[in-house]
């Protein structure tokens, strides 16, 4: 169903990558609009990325031809959904390269999947005194859960630390890690920062502790490979929504002895094989880990998402996005009086930033008046914005759509918000 082939750059939005932006662009209908009578610049995939046609016309599509509770109806439409909803979880199970489909969970997002690990692995395998270790970078979604585990079970939290580029610390947070270390939670790419974390390293140093590694990918799926085998990742989660993928689905891969091993998250229907008054009987993995109606037409639209993904290749949508990126980068360092906030070695296409003298909502308001779609706030990382004695920054982030004239635009709207400012 996918309406986009990967061809060579025309070069005519000076993408200068291997496939064809406008075709990308053309992919994407939300994008031909205009904002306040300026053409739409949408910076602001990290938060949430847009969706190409073929994911728009899979959800109609299912909700026309082939929707139908799954797992429990015996009648053709539904065998057909259920169907569907498996081959997602396959398409998923490629896409990471985990070794079963049955290692793939079906979550609302990455939130969900990491508070899923922290509830069921920290109420087991956790008790007083036990530490976990995450990052200064920490995303709340990775951090909050953590931190309610530790209200229950009386857990230490530590925080690795990072350099003033944004450098993930791996020698302190090898210092961290004890004979009471349990679980490291880290992210696998920054969402203010863009920081891509050393997480062949972190699993290494964890594992050799005897500690288990959650990475959270919402931002790191769409910016890298992942494959969870070669990583011999514990829990890996991601985010549909960010993937091209439609809202209110996600992913918790673990391995398969965790989900064998640890109790369900939430009860109901679809996750048991027998319930009796005095005992229950879990379904096996998956369902065990899914329980009541799960986003059906989410789940089986997510498919074309990878599909999107796929047809261009991680390795082009990379290539692309570093390029554009850098180009950023350069020319944001030009602006007087333009911060950009870190400068790690390793980076995805998120760039967090102020402008001297203007708050970061502020920046971002003025923008929207040039069409200019960026976010600013916290980010959800409090903990790296207090440390960084900052209350807010403004975010550009990139998506495969984006180009060089985006940039430009960006430039362009920060030179009109400095002028509105009165900045030298
Ligand atoms: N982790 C990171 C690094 C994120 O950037 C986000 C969302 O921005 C999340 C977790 C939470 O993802 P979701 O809201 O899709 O659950």
């Amino acid at each position: 169903m996918s309406t986009f082939t990967a061809v060579k750059n025309e070069g005519s939005l000076k993408s200068g990558c291997e496939f064809n932006i406008r075709q990308i662009r053309e992919d994407f209908p939300i994008l031909n609009q205009s904002c306040y009578g300026k053409s739409l610049v949408f910076l602001d995939s990290a938060a949430s990325a847009q969706k190409p046609k073929s994911v728009i016309n899979a959800i109609k599509y299912c909700y026309e031809h082939e929707y139908a509770n799954i797992h429990r109806g015996v009648y053709l439409l539904s065998e057909r959904a259920t169907q569907m909803y498996e081959n997602t979880r396959a398409k998923v199970k490629d896409f990471i390269n985990a070794s079963e489909a049955s290692e793939v969970i079906f979550t609302k997002g990455t939130t969900e999947a990491i508070n899923l690990v922290a509830s069921s692995y920290g109420e087991t395998a956790l008790s007083a005194g036990d530490e976990v270790i995450l990052s200064r970078m920490e995303h709340h979604a990775n951090i909050v859960p953590w931190q309610l585990i530790k209200e229950r079970v009386g857990i230490e939290i530590k925080i690795a630390p990072i350099d003033k580029n944004g450098n993930f610390l791996l020698h302190e947070f090898e210092k961290l890690i004890s004979s009471r270390t349990r679980i490291v939670a880290i992210t696998h790419a920054s969402n203010v920062l863009g920081t891509i974390t050393p997480v062949s390293d972190i699993i290494r140093l964890a594992h050799a502790a005897g500690a288990v590694v959650l990475l959270d990918g919402a931002q790191a799926v769409v910016h890298s490979e992942v494959n969870v085998q070669k990583l011999d990742v514990d829990f890996y989660t991601f985010s549909g929504h960010k993937l091209y993928g439609p809202t209110g689905v996600g992913v918790l891969y673990a391995k398969k002895k965790w989900l064998e091993k640890l109790p369900p998250y939430i009860g109901g229907g679809a996750m048991i094989s027998e319930v009796k008054k005095e005992k229950i009987i879990y379904a096996p993995i998956p369902e065990k880990y899914e329980a009541g109606t799960m986003p059906t037409a989410e789940v089986i639209t997510f498919n074309e998402s990878i599909k999107f993904v796929e047809s261009i290749g991680m390795d082009n949508l990379i290539k692309h996005e570093n390029e554009i990126t850098n180009y950023a980068l350069e020319k944001l360092k030009k602006i007087n009086s333009v911060k950009i906030i870190g400068n790690p070695k390793n980076k995805a296409g998120v760039i967090a930033f102020t402008v001297k003298g203007v708050h970061p909502h502020d920046i971002a308001t003025i923008l929207d008046e040039d069409g200019v779609a960026i976010r600013a706030g916290h980010h959800c990382c409090q903990i790296f914005h207090k440390k960084m004695n900052l209350s807010a920054t403004a975010r550009a982030s990139i998506g495969v759509y984006n180009t060089k004239d985006d940039i430009d635009m960006l430039c362009k709207a920060i030179e009109n918000c400095r002028k509105i400012f009165d900045l030298k």
